[in-house]
Order: C-alpha cells, then sequence, then structure tokens
C-alpha cells in the first residue's frame, strides 16, 4: 500500500503548498477552454447539465444551431436537444475504452469546416470521461428503481410515485386511483413446478399488466408475488375495470411444463385517493380491498369505495 508522508518526517513543505496554490489559482481562472470545460463539467453527475455545459463550450468555439445527443441507458433512451437544425450537420458516436456512450450531432446552416471539426473532436475527447461517469450514474438509479426480475420498477420506485401523485393530487384536485394485485395461491405454484417456473411467470404476469394499463399508467413490482399500479386522472370505477381487464391477461397466461399447463389467477384492491390522505393510508385501503377480493375467494376484484 503507498505511503502518505508524515508531517513529522517532512515537515511544512513551503515550495510545493506555493505552487499548489498557484495551480489551484490558475486551474480557476484559466482562460484555457479545456480547462476551463472539465473543471465545469466536473461539478456535476447530471447528464444534462454536462450536456448543457459542452454546448456553451463548443459554442465558444464554433458556432452551431443545434445539439442532439441520444443514448439508450438501462433500458430507456435518454435525449438532449438545444437549438434548431441546419441542413449541415457533423456526428459523433461517443466511445471510450470500447464502450459507446451515445451519439452527438450538430447541425448548422453553414458547412463545417475541417480545422471547426478537429476543435470539436478536441473538445468531445476531454468530455468524455465525465459523459461516461454521467452515463454510468444514470444506469446506477436506474438500477436501484427497478426490479431485477422481472423488469418493472419496484417499492422504491413506487414509494416515490405515490408521494409525488399525492402532492399533485392535492395541487391541482386530480383523481389518483391505487390498484393492488396479488397472485393468488403462488405459494402452491412454487411448491408443485418449482421457483423457475414461478419466476418465469412473475415475468409474463409483469408483461400482462403493462399490457392491460395506458402509457400514463405505472406497473411496480412492491412484494414478492404483487404487483401495484398508479393510475393518474382515473375514478375508482375506471380503475376497476382496468383491474378486470388485468385480472383477464394474468388468467389467460399458460406455462407449457412437459405433462402440464401451469397458470394462474390474480385478486385485485383498488382505492380512489382521498384529499388529504398520505400515501401510507391510501396503500391501506387498497390492501384492504385487496384483503375483501382475497376473502371472497380471489380471482376477483374489490374496491374501497370512497363515498357510502
Ligand atoms: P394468496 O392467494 O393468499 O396470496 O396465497 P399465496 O400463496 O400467493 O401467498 P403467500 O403470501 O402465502 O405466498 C406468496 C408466495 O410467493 C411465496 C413465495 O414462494 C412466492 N414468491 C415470492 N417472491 C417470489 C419470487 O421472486 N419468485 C418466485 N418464484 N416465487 C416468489
Ligand atoms: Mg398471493
Ligand atoms: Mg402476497
Amino acid at each position: 500500500m503507498k505511503q502518505i508522508p508524515s508531517i513529522a518526517k517532512h515537515g511544512p513543505q513551503p515550495q510545493k503548498l506555493a505552487a499548489l496554490k498557484q495551480a489551484h489559482r490558475e486551474w480557476n481562472e484559466s482562460p484555457d477552454i479545456l480547462t476551463r470545460l472539465t473543471r465545469r463539467l466536473s461539478t456535476t453527475l447530471s447528464l444534462e447539465l454536462q450536456l448543457g455545459i459542452l454546448a456553451e463550450e463548443i459554442a465558444a468555439v464554433v458556432p452551431f444551431d443545434a445539439l442532439h445527443y441520444r443514448h439508450h441507458i438501462g433500458g430507456t433512451e435518454f435525449v438532449y436537444a438545444s437549438g434548431m437544425g441546419g441542413p449541415h450537420s457533423c456526428d459523433y458516436r461517443l466511445n471510450l475504452e470500447g464502450e459507446f456512450f451515445g451519439t452527438l450531432s450538430l447541425k448548422r446552416r453553414q458547412r463545417f469546416a475541417e480545422s471547426e471539426l478537429e476543435g470539436i473532436e478536441m473538445l468531445l475527447s476531454a468530455a468524455i470521461c465525465p459523459i461516461r461517469n454521467a452515463c454510468k450514474f444514470i444506469a446506477i438509479e436506474q438500477a436501484a428503481l427497478t426490479d431485477s426480475l422481472t423488469g418493472v420498477p419496484n417499492k422504491r420506485a413506487m414509494d416515490q410515485a405515490l408521494q409525488r401523485a399525492c402532492l399533485l393530487s392535492d395541487r391541482h384536485g386530480d383523481q389518483y386511483s391505487l390498484i393492488l394485485c396479488d397472485l393468488d395461491h403462488f405459494k402452491s405454484v412454487n411448491d408443485s413446478h418449482g421457483h423457475v417456473v414461478g419466476d418465469h411467470l412473475l415475468k409474463l404476469a409483469a408483461r400482462e399488466l403493462e399490457k392491460a394499463v395506458r402509457n400514463s399508467d405505472s406497473v411496480y413490482r412492491f412484494g414478492g408475488e404483487e404487483f401495484a399500479v398508479l393510475l393518474p386522472h382515473t375514478g375508482e370505477q375506471e380503475a376497476r375495470d382496468v383491474a378486470d381487464r388485468i385480472r383477464c391477461n394474468i388468467e389467460d397466461i399458460v406455462v407449457n411444463c412437459g405433462d402440464t399447463d401451469v397458470s394462474v389467477t390474480a385478486s385485485c384492491g383498488v382505492a380512489m385517493r382521498l384529499v388529504d390522505e398520505t400515501a401510507d393510508q391510501w396503500v391501506a385501503r387498497a390492501d384492504e380491498a385487496l384483503y375483501r377480493a382475497k376473502d371472497h375467494g380471489r380471482n376477483c376484484t374489490r374496491v374501497f369505495a370512497s363515498i357510502g
């Protein structure tokens, strides 16, 4: 392991400290464009802010009308666009150590000169490490909010979404509904056919849930064989219809295991958020409705009615 020099052994280092002070001043005040670019990029891990900084620094040397960046990160498409395009463009595939970190295009009305392209490439090569770090940061953030088996958002993501929904619903008075969907007798599916079949069914169930809802609704896996759907701008009757559609879709799943076909059903509990209700209270009412559905014999939907 590398030794850190001890004060007792070496004493103060006035010359080195003076040189450091000088270097620090130069680093902060340097008119050198590459120093300024890397210093600015190092202040943030936000890919959006980094691209804004990069656009400003490129524009200081090579004027352009539009900058577009696109990269597929952890299952979603990250797109950044600033300005309006022109007929001439230069396009770059950003790579570092064999890994791809997105495509970046600059557009403008006039053709780019060779010397300008060289300048852009120098700036991009100084920016690629911070951009790589920002891409990795997004991927890690997404992984922390995603269920690794089914690929749908997890309980942490659901908690965040419910908090946001409560705020928006209080502010704008919109209706939000929540469906809790629990697979029936799933323990016995595992016991009879094994966990591999159980896992496969869970993945198929997640796909069916996604198919049954609108783009504006979101599906979460918030427990072992428990899913939730958050439905903005949706009252309880409409949410009940969605829950029934989910149940029908899940009922239709068939997994062939040699000599037997395995299928599964689901029970759903629905609750529309009440004014001033906390996320926990809202989930507890949906859970109560789910309990009633189980109690009623499973493979059905129950609504915790907001009135009456
Ligand atoms: P109920 O109809 O009352 O919901 O009965 P259930 O058997 O579905 O409910 P219970 O809570 O008794 O058991 C849930 C089962 O879900 C237990 C566990 O084997 C299974 N399970 C939970 N997570 C996973 C998973 O990631 N993969 C698999 N294969 N099974 C899981
Ligand atoms: Mg269950
Ligand atoms: Mg359960």
